[in-house]
């Protein structure tokens, strides 16, 4: 098998460093792709850090991949040597499951296979992004029709863009409806383009007052600094739905009572230690749901990616050599990135 260059944790305090790896020879269905742009999304820092406790190492995170195709199995028929390709969160699932044959391949019954840290229920570990190419069942492959130009900032699409797009879809924003989006970091501004874009009334909520005005820029109808308790105030009973992209525990309740009756409030943050539990009265007296959502299907990815190209949307970014991956990390927990480091993978080996 060829070795390639990567960047790993090789536990959960070492800083990430240079490592070398396998990928397998490309089979019938595969493809192989050399990565131009790497994403770093907080899941990896909450993987390389272990704070899910549940990380394989060596831990070679990425998953907001961009690159070029150079080689294709016989039976590849969606991609061809040179084209660009993308690859997200997941490389593969069991295809046979109620949630694949649905295509929601992230709720696989039997557990998907993520691009880095292996199967969700256990085995083999995966190398994600952070190296110089990967090798994928093309049906876990993305086209890129965006122009070559905006490429850096197409790889966060493939997480924190299918993110917040799939909730957004699946509780309808749209006109008519008020969308709050909570958090302006990777997740939360892709939130407040999308949503803006798809035609919802955007409120943003930050804890940063420095966001109000790129909030704004970004497409959010009004800006609300969530720790003055006085403008959350103003939102009361306002919002349909509400997107919670916070990496951190907070006080969920301040963000329930700003749901109309039947709104709904979905988290996709993900920290690594539990919000206090909701007041049930904030729920059952307006009868306001409280729930959760994984990224998104392969085909929702591809529908959400041609959505971008079309309406020009790509994340704003600050691009990174890779050694200066652990740097990255520590703003990114600062919240001083604007608003997602992407890795120029050229900068490796
Ligand atoms: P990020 O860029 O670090 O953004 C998180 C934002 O949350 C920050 O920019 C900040 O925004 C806000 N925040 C941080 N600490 C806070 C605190 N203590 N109180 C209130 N607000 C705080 O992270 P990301 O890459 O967007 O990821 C966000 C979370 O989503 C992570 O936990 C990640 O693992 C998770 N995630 C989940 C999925 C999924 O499928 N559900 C997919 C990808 C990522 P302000 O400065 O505006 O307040
Ligand atoms: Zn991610």
């Amino acid at each position: 098998m060829p070795t390639i260059q990567a960047y790993a944790a090789q536990d959960a305090t070492a800083p990430l460093g240079p490592f070398t790896i396998e990928r397998r020879e490309p089979g019938p269905e595969d493809v192989q792709i050399r990565i131009l742009w790497c994403g770093v999304c907080h899941s990896d820092l909450h993987t390389a850090r272990n704070e899910w406790k549940n990380t394989l190492y060596p831990s070679v995170p990425g998953h907001e991949i961009v690159g070029r195709v150079t080689a294709v199995g016989s039976a590849v028929t969606k991609f061809k040597v040179g084209d660009l390709a993308g690859v997200g969160c997941m490389v593969d699932s069991c295809g046979h499951c109620p949630s694949c044959a649905e295509g929601e391949e992230q709720y696989c019954d039997n557990g998907f296979t993520g691009t880095y840290n292996g199967p969700v229920f256990g085995g083999e570990n995966t190398f994600g992004g952070y190296s110089q190419s990967i090798v994928v069942r093309q049906s876990f492959v993305l086209r890129i029709s965006h122009p070559e130009s905006q490429l850096a900032g197409v790889a966060p699409l493939l997480c924190a863009g299918i993110t917040t797009w799939s909730p957004l879809r699946q509780w309808e924003a749209g006109p008519g409806k008020k969308v709050g989006i909570v958090g302006l970091g990777g997740l939360g501004h892709m939130g407040v383009k999308l949503a803006h874009a798809l035609g919802a009334h955007v409120v943003l909520f930050t804890t940063s007052p420095d966001k109000i005005e790129d909030g704004k820029r970004l497409g959010a109808d009004e800006v609300v600094v969530s720790k003055d308790p006085a403008q959350m105030a103003r939102q009361a009973d306002r919002l349909d739905f509400i997107l919670n992209t916070v990496a951190a525990p907070h006080d969920l309740d301040a963000f329930l009572a700003l749901l109309k009756r039947d709104g709904t409030m979905t988290l996709v943050g993900a920290p690594a230690e539990r919000h206090p539990s909701p007041d049930v009265f904030a729920l059952i007296f307006k009868r306001r749901r409280l729930g959760g959502s994984l990224i998104g299907g392969i085909r929702e990815t591809q529908q959400m990616l041609d959505f971008c190209a079309q309406h020009g949307i790509v994340s704003d970014t600050e691009t990174i050599r890779m050694d200066e991956i652990n740097t990255a990390y520590e703003r990114m927990l600062r919240s001083d990135v604007r608003y997602r480091f992407v890795v120029d993978m050229a900068t490796l080996g």
